[in-house]
């Protein structure tokens, strides 16, 4: 399947991606992985996005489709992919269009993923995420803890509160995506693409995308 998960931070379009990737194995890209990664990494690209990531801002557009142009085109993507926190502005998503064109590429759906605004709120409060940069799961104080406090099941590395997850960064980021990544519902309503689904289960989630692309919509 090719998709775009939209919704605010913390809707769940990361656990969702990865129900879906286990389904028929597309990939999932999520360009905030990729950027966590590199700032880690201490790469070109990390230095230039580290300042706007823990200022909850967005990384500048043409850095992102930089990433982006380069990764659609390795080969497992070939099978799918499940794009998570890309685009989230309307020229990334007008950019997006040109290279899909370029790629001769075509979207099955565009899922949005609506989650009240105090759930968001909670959920973004309460998120720890593995520190493990291959790793990343994503875990939550109150109703997904680590079976051990502080320590990722998966691999073992610390289970950490990002730096963009502070109060002040996390209601900036909410800021920035009802102003900047809100419009490409609007754009993606007008492209025939959007889904919108507000189950709050992510196995909810990933039911309603499957019987969209199912029905060949
Ligand atoms: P979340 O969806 O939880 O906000 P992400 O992991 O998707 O977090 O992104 C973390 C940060 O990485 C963002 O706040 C932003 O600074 C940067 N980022 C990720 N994806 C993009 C993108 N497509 N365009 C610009 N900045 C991005
Ligand atoms: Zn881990």
């Amino acid at each position: 399947m090719r998709l775009i998960l939209l919704g605010a931070p913390g809707a769940g379009k990361g656990t969702v991606a990865k129900l879906l990737t286990q389904i028929d194995g597309s990939v999932q890209i999520s360009t905030g992985d990729i950027l966590r990664g590199a700032v880690q990494a201490g790469t070109e690209l990390g230095k230039q996005a580290d300042a706007y990531m823990k200022a909850g801002d967005l990384v500048p557009d043409d850095l992102i489709m930089g990433i982006m142009e380069t990764r659609l085109q390795e080969p497992d993507c070939a099978k799918g992919f499940l794009l998570d926190g890309f685009p989230r502005t309307i020229p990334q998503a007008e950019a997006l269009k040109v290279l899909l064109n370029k790629l001769g590429i075509k979207l099955d759906v565009v899922a949005n993923i609506e989650v009240p605004r105090e759930e968001i709120l909670n959920r973004l409060t309460t998120r720890r995420t593995c520190s493990n940069t291959s790793c990343q799961a994503i875990y939550n104080v109150r109703s997904n803890p680590p079976k051990v406090a502080g320590v990722c099941d998966k691999c073992g590395s610390p289970v950490i509160q990002r730096d963009d997850e502070t109060d002040e960064a996390i209601s900036k980021r909410l800021d920035t995506y009802f102003e900047k990544t809100a419009p490409l519902i609007e754009f993606y309503r007008q492209e025939g693409l959007l889904l919108v689904v507000d189950s709050p289960a992510s196995e909810g989630v990933v039911d309603a995308i499957q019987q969209r692309i199912a029905a060949g919509a």
